[in-house]
């Protein structure tokens, strides 16, 4: 009876663990993907790139970019061109 308790016993506990270590392993995972969305989502997206800084001609009243500003072709404009 004793051996037949403790085998049922030992049964029970290796079913336990089982099921403990399976949802360890399952909590695992979900962490590990739940951090790689995380990351996913902290990463800069790939698209248009970084707006410039338009500045404008007070010439000729044109918008240009302020890292490669060009003349627009009249005499007095500021930028080189
Ligand atoms: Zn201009």
């Amino acid at each position: 009876m004793f051996g037949f308790s403790l085998t049922k016993l030992l049964f029970t506990a290796a079913v336990i663990a089982a099921i403990w270590y399976g949802y360890k392993w399952i909590g695992r995972i979900q962490a590990m993907r739940a951090a790689g969305g995380k990351l996913d989502g902290n990463r800069p997206r790939p698209g248009p790139p970084a707006v410039e800084d338009m500045i404008r001609c007070p010439v000729c009243d044109s918008f240009v970019t302020a890292s490669a500003a060009v003349s627009c072709g009249r005499e007095d404009c500021p930028y080189p061109g």
